[in-house]
């Protein structure tokens, strides 16, 4: 899927755990809870960018890691703490206010 962040265009995937361990050594990955990244995200100004998300988490981890790697595509000059708490907060919030399943 094609998406436009900050006025840049990514390609948006889906991935299974062995593609997202092959993406990983090419990108910096965001490492949580083992040594496959939920989530990928190029730099901004690299050339065919990409997002990568791991398939088959749990509704809302898959949802926080969605908004961890815009918040990355957005501001690529925050650090992973900022990101990482960022994301996880209004994830947190959105969760609270609103019914979110998949489409
Ligand atoms: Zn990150």
């Amino acid at each position: 899927m094609r998406i436009k962040l900050r006025g840049k265009y990514y390609s948006l995937n889906m991935l299974s755990k062995a593609d997202m361990k092959t993406e990983t050594q090419k990108s910096c990955a965001c490492l949580k809870d083992s040594d496959i990244p939920k989530g990928l995200c190029d730099a901004p100004n690299k050339e065919e960018k990409k997002i990568s998300i791991r398939k088959r988490q749990s509704l809302k981890s898959e949802f926080e890691t969605i908004l961890h790697e815009s918040l990355h595509a957005c501001n690529w000059e925050w650090d992973e703490c900022a990101v990482d708490e960022t994301a996880h907060d209004i994830s947190k919030l959105l969760f609270k206010f609103y019914s979110i399943e998949r489409k």
